[in-house]
């Protein structure tokens, strides 16, 4: 997945890389894992199991299952400016 709309009308890309669009998210078992690997290389760090990206424009965050979104969070009202 490289790149999408969100509900807000933003289009939301991981096609530059460095990008602010993409999360690297990590349960603490996962990480401890990776703590556990000998890594010399930080490209040599395994993907998250699951693609995370946030709206810069509404903060809504998107999980992915392969190239589809399976789960969308948007800020509760109060939070929201
Ligand atoms: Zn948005």
């Amino acid at each position: 997945m490289a790149r999408m709309t969100c509900k807000c009308g933003e289009t939301l890309s991981t096609v530059s890389v460095p990008n602010e669009i993409e999360l690297y998210v990590y349960t603490d078992f996962e990480m401890d894992k990776i703590n556990e690997m000998d890594i010399q290389d930080p490209f040599d760090i395994p993907d998250p199991k699951r693609e995370v990206w946030r709206c810069p424009t509404c903060e809504r965050i998107h999980v992915f299952e392969g190239n589809k979104v399976v789960k969308t969070y948007i800020l509760e009202k109060e939070n929201v400016n």
